[in-house]
């Protein structure tokens, strides 16, 4: 194992503003270091691609900025990971599939515009299930992420190159998306904070779409206020994105410092009720302890659809990216098979090849449940539950409850392997994160213990475009941890 310690944004904007430590040491320290963490066995796998030369002249760029005394930014000389589904021009956009392998982009996404014009170094593209779909990135065309606390583990996923990248401290921010919980549930199995803003909050022009309703671009970092300054910087409005929300970003730093006393904090019963390992749920019954000790009351309340979250995510979001990988029909992107004597022939062998089985089980199921016929019995019922679940949250959030606590994951990092022949086992992995996609409200996963040695991520949700509020609490409960961690009072 490398002996890189994680170190925070502000940490390291410290040393680069005090000049202990220059941009272009700092980008040589990164190189190596992702370097190192592949040359171990067996490799931790995190990056699929790093920026070249053009990265060196940044930084040189950059020294001089900050030499001369210029402020350019929340970010400057910071090394930025993204996920391998968000575009940087110039480098490629795989999306961990054989179809996009030879894709160099000529987009920008926004998110990795406003990165760079804070300072951000773009250092290299994570790996990640195959388009984002998948809960342990053992679905990537180019083999495993594995977790850094334990190799023989999964990362979690879809974004697992970014939580490993983070948690190894390779990097001390990465993009990831998250669709049905694929910032939060990483997070979560890497030890690290995961935050899923709201529907509308960051633009998502630049991202591969996958399921175009639920998708949101999201931070891992290690602290709840890295996860601020980041979501400050990407969020707003944006033209490009006509589903992003034209509202101000308001200045998250009030909220950070406004600690947990008086806050309204919901326990849905539906969640601490749900099968999980014994150890996780005796450390969120102790984190709601803390919570109460800080000043916050406690109140159980009920989100009486969330049974249905799951088969209503996955009719959802298979439709949506059935409808959204048509795309890749090796005319305009990527793969074209060069066996191919005819425009089916293109077709078909090249997704027949390009794609792999997971990818290929949610186009044939979201073709399924949007052909005529089954559209009604399928697509459109999971859009009526997911109505009732949305409403789940504003009806709780009406009673004067101002966020959610519940657990990221029902367990920790499992075993490589463990899961992938089971499909429907891996799918609920997200029993408790694709709620908040469904109903586009923000979720955060911050860590909370440790059960046998492996992290544990606990969550809140807020309403609707409530950040505030959902840092706040987040934040008072990382600080009050960070004194005091809770393993101890957990009964094992
Ligand atoms: N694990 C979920 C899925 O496989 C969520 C993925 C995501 O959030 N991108 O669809």
């Amino acid at each position: 194992m490398s002996d890189v310690k994680p170190i925070s944004v502000k940490q390291l904007g410290a040393e680069l503003r005090a000049r202990r430590l220059s941009v272009v040491e700092l980008l040589r320290q990164t190189r190596e270091a992702i370097a190192q963490s592949d040359a171990e066995d067996p490799p931790l796998n995190a990056f699929l691609s790093i920026a070249g030369d053009e990265l060196s002249e940044e930084a040189e760029a950059l020294d001089r900025a900050l030499q001369a005394g210029e402020d350019l930014g929340p970010l400057t000389g910071i090394p930025v990971a993204l996920k391998d589904n968000i575009c940087a021009r110039g480098l490629p956009t795989t999306c961990a599939s054989r179809i996009l392998e030879n894709y160099v982009t000529a987009f920008e996404a926004t998110v990795t515009r406003k990165l760079r014009a804070a300072g951000a170094l773009i250092v290299g593209k994570t790996n990640l299930d195959e388009f984002a779909m998948g809960s342990s990135t053992e679905n990537s065309a180019f083999g495993p992420t594995r977790n850094p606390r334990d190799r023989e583990r999964v990362p979690g996923g879809s974004s697992g190159g970014s939580a490993a990248a983070v948690a190894a401290g390779l990097v001390p921010v990465a993009l990831g998306s998250d669709t049905g919980g694929s910032v939060r549930q990483p997070a979560a199995f890497c030890g690290v904070v995961g935050l899923k803003p709201s529907y509308g909050r960051v633009s998502r022009y630049g991202l591969v779409a996958f399921a175009s309703s639920l998708d949101q671009i999201g931070p891992l970092t290690l602290t709840v206020e890295d996860a601020a300054t980041v979501l400050a910087v990407i969020a707003g409005h944006d033209d490009f994105d006509g589903t992003s929300a034209d509202v101000p970003v308001p200045d998250f730093a009030d909220s950070l410092a406004a600690g947990a006393e008086g806050l309204v904090v919901g326990l849905p019963r539906e969640y601490l009720r749900h099968d999980m390992e014994g150890g996780i749920a005796a450390l969120c019954v102790a984190t709601a302890e803390r919570l109460e000790s800080l000043g916050a009351e406690i109140r159980e309340v009920s989100l009486p659809h969330t049974e249905y979250a799951i088969p209503s995510y996955y009719l959802v979001a298979n439709a949506e990216a059935s409808s959204n990988l048509a795309r890749y029909d090796g005319v305009r992107f990527g793969l074209r098979a060069s066996e191919a004597q005819s425009a089916t022939q293109v077709y078909r062998l090249t997704r027949g090849s390009g794609f792999g089985a997971e990818v290929k089980r949610r186009i044939i199921l979201g073709t399924y449940g949007l052909s005529s016929g089954y559209y009604d019995a399928y697509y459109g019922r999971g859009q009526r539950v997911r109505r009732l679940i949305s409403k789940d949250f504003e009806d709780v959030f009406a009673t004067g409850v101002d966020v959610l606590f519940t657990p990221t994951s029902p367990t920790a990092a499992f075993r490589i392997g463990e899961l992938i022949e089971h499909p429907l086992d891996m799918y609920l992995s997200d029993v408790f994160t694709a709620t908040a996609n469904l109903a586009g409200v923000p979720a955060i996963s911050i860590p909370i213990g440790e059960v046998d040695g492996l992290p544990v991520g606990g969550q809140f949700i807020a309403n609707h475009l409530d950040e505030p509020m959902l840092l706040r609490a987040a934040r008072a409960l990382e600080l009050s941890l960070e004194e005091s961690p809770l393993d101890a009072e957990a009964p094992s």
